[in-house]
């Protein structure tokens, strides 16, 4: 596990590389993240992996720029509950915003 400040120079550092080189460069199969969420009616938890590079639906914003969604459901084996995750992200896939419904987001 790296330090926070460790990853916030990352973080940057990646932005740059994604500013000073734009699309040229295809993502990585390894670029993705674990969404780990909570049924909120079991209590049931999952923990799946996203992979960035086939998940993220791709908007094309009026003033030209891009930036990526990702709409999930998620449900357990004998529940009947349906989890919807929604998350927005930015032109280099950096989440910005994340919504849910019938769940909540477990942060550890
Ligand atoms: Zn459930």
């Amino acid at each position: 596990m790296l330090a926070a400040d460790e990853m916030g120079e990352r973080n940057v550092l990646k932005n740059l590389v994604g500013k000073l080189f734009g699309k040229a460069k295809a993502d990585p199969p390894s670029d993705g993240f674990f969404l780990k969420v909570r049924c909120s009616e079991c209590g049931e938890r999952f923990n799946l992996y996203i992979n960035k590079s086939y998940e993220l639906m791709q908007n094309f914003e009026s003033d030209g720029q891009v930036t990526y969604a990702l709409k999930k459901m998620v449900y357990g084996v004998g529940c009947s509950n349906r989890i919807h995750v929604s998350m927005k992200f930015d032109g280099q896939k950096n989440p910005v915003s994340k919504e849910i419904e019938n769940g909540e987001y477990i942060d550890e």
